[in-house]
């Protein structure tokens, strides 16, 4: 097939609920991508980070390839050797909970707002607050607990129980919970809503509040999850911990998969027949997990991240020196990174592709910038210079 057939296979017959970027992808390998006709791109924003330890990396292309042809599947109401094994460490790895396995980011928070609900039940309690600018996916009620309205005024009337406010602004959190509010849900780092770092102090205050109000703390960490800030769970840089922690994109290293950790007082109430997942946790996606937690172990990649992280920060700060009027903010962490343009980035994000750079733009002007987390010197140092290539030439 050539790149209009494939295009046209799309306009044909798949729903076009994505705005497309013209561009056909056929191969990847770690920080990179092939088109079809053969130009090869470096990937900053891999898979919108799912493929967070880049793309088919050898680790998990051999463990899905050894395990695809002994056990792909089994039936939940049996016992297979991978899943307990990967949700024992899952648990010593993060805060000791147990883990409900599903497929995605928005089923892992589905599963969240479903113990919320069962935890309200003995009290009455049943509303989610949630912040501004969130995203938590696209079934119905992660949408409505998505504090965006351009994502979920159009599915109104909406599920009731979910309310928004400011992030980093605990008064306004405060002020926000009644009698009847169960949870407060947020990403330590929001993704989509542009790169914003929750405050060290912000966090302790609403772990604290929380605790008083009786109120479950529940981190969506579907993108900051698996090293990408630096730690293998971005709530490890705050001193907090949660009762509840989602997790998906890098989990699986390129294989649809995502987890939901409950404290084991609050994983006590998913009792039989309460929640389900045909697919979660399969052996297929279990063996593909445990060779994500190996790579990340056996690689250093968290130290990797540390020291990519800080030279990548070093070498955007050092274009908005030299673009002082384009670039007005960098922000993130780890290698969970943003340049704050003065304008609409979406100009620069095509220039950048046609430069053979791939990033993203959110919330119009903000650039992401999120390679993967065993990204490499050499392969900044190669998308720093197309970004300051592009910088230079967009009007
Ligand atoms: N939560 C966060 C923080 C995300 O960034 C995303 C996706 O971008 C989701 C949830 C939804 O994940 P999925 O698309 O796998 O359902």
């Amino acid at each position: 097939m050539n790149r209009e057939e494939i295009i046209q296979n799309y306009n044909d017959c798949v729903v076009g609920s994505y705005t497309k970027t013209g561009l056909v992808f056929v191969k990847g390998q770690g920080s990179y991508l092939w088109d079809i006709e053969g130009r090869k791109y470096l990937d900053f924003f891999p898979g919108w980070a799912v493929s967070g330890l880049g793309h088919c990396h050898p680790a998990v292309v051999e463990a899905v390839k050894e395990q695809v042809s002994v056990l792909m599947h089994i039936a939940n109401n049996h016992y297979h050797p991978w899943q307990g094994l990967l949700a024992r460490r899952l648990s010593e790895l993060s805060f000791g909970g147990k883990v409900f396995f599903c497929n995605s980011g928005a089923e892992a928070n589905e599963s969240a707002i479903k113990i919320a609900r069962l935890y309200g039940n003995k009290t009455g309690r049943y509303k989610i607050v949630s912040m501004e600018n969130s995203f938590h996916g696209r079934t119905l009620a992660t949408v409505t607990m998505t504090g965006q309205s351009k994502y979920n005024k159009p599915f109104e009337p909406l599920p009731p129980g979910f309310s928004h406010v400011p992030f980093n602004d605990f008064d306004a959190l405060r002020k926000a919970v009644d009698g009847q509010t169960v949870a407060v849900m947020l990403e330590p780092v929001q993704g989509e809503g542009g790169i914003n770092v929750a405050g060290v102090e912000y966090l302790k205050r609403v772990r604290e509040f929380c605790t008083e109000k009786d109120l479950l703390l529940m981190f969506d960490e579907v993108q900051t999850g698996f090293g990408r800030t630096g730690k293998l769970f971005a709530y490890q840089h705050f001193g907090v911990v949660p009762d509840v922690m989602t997790l998906a994109k890098t989990l699986g290293g390129g294989f649809p998969v995502g987890a939901m950790v409950a404290g084991r007082d609050i994983a006590a109430l998913m009792v039989p027949g309460t929640h389900a997942s045909t697919f979660g946790g399969s052996p297929l996606a279990c063996a593909a997990c445990l060779a994500v937690l190996d790579a990340v172990e056996k690689e250093h990649l968290l130290e990797n991240v540390q020291t990519a992280g800080d030279y990548l920060r070093m070498k955007l700060q050092a274009l908005k020196e030299k673009f002082p009027e384009r670039i007005k903010k960098i922000k993130g962490l780890g290698v969970m990174l943003a340049c704050e343009l003065d304008r609409d980035g979406s100009e620069l994000v095509k220039a950048c592709a046609e430069n053979g750079l791939l990033i993203n733009c959110t919330h119009v002007n903000i650039l992401r910038i999120m390679p993967s987390i065993t990204v490499t010197k050499e392969e900044i140092d190669g998308a720093v210079e197309i970004l300051g290539k592009c910088l230079g030439v967009i009007k």
